[in-house]
């Protein structure tokens, strides 16, 4: 099973990536988490994309393709996977096609989670309290939120287009939500 997760920031992409990565037994694969790891480490790549994230923008289009890219061609990622975070905009979803049609895997679904904004913005503050996520502050949450209304929902349509998308309601019970996604799914 080869997914997307898409939806805006706070509205439980990660989590219902990680049951459905348990469910269909294939890696959960964020971008996010990959930046936030290389962040830590002051990697090359981390020091290159840190002045991006801490403004709650976009890491430019080269180094995040490249990344998804080496990650998708990895061992583990032959049977499946779901991709968090991934395609962002319009030139992120042309090179994740030319990545897979690269590798002959075509994607199956991108999966949508929806939430208004108020219950997002909710559900940030409580993570950031946990998490102490740097990004996580109201001035670059509401950023983040901006970003997304303006290059990542607009991609919604093309999945559709496609007959590839499959629509959630994400507010609810994390398993309830999970049991929604896998019978979409089927
Ligand atoms: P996330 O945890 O998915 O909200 O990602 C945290 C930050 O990492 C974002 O605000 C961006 O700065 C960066 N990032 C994650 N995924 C992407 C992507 N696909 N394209 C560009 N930047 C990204």
């Amino acid at each position: 099973m080869r997914l997307l997760i898409m939806g805006p920031q706070g509205v439980g992409k990660g989590t219902q990536a990680e049951l459905l990565s348990k469910y269909f037994n294939i890696p959960a694969i964020s971008t996010g988490d990959i930046f936030r790891y290389n962040l830590k480490n002051e990697t090359p790549l981390g020091l290159e994309a840190k002045a991006f994230i801490d403004k709650g923008l976009l890491v430019p289009d080269e180094l995040t393709n490249k990344i998804v890219k080496d990650r998708l061609a990895k061992d583990d990622a032959k049977n499946g996977w779901v991709l968090d975070g991934y395609p962002r905009n319009a030139s992120q979803v042309e090179a994740l096609d030319t990545i897979l049609e690269e590798l002959g895997t075509p994607l199956d679904h991108a999966v949508a989670l929806n939430a208004d904004r108020q219950v997002l913005i909710e559900r940030m503050k409580k993570r950031a309290e946990i998490e102490g996520r740097a990004d996580d502050t109201p001035e670059i949450i509401a950023k983040r939120l901006d970003v997304y209304a303006h290059e990542t929902e607009p991609l919604l349509a093309i999945y559709k287009k496609r007959g590839a998308l499959v629509e959630v309601d994400g507010v609810g019970e994390v398993e309830t939500i999970s049991k929604n996604i896998i019978s979409a799914l089927k």
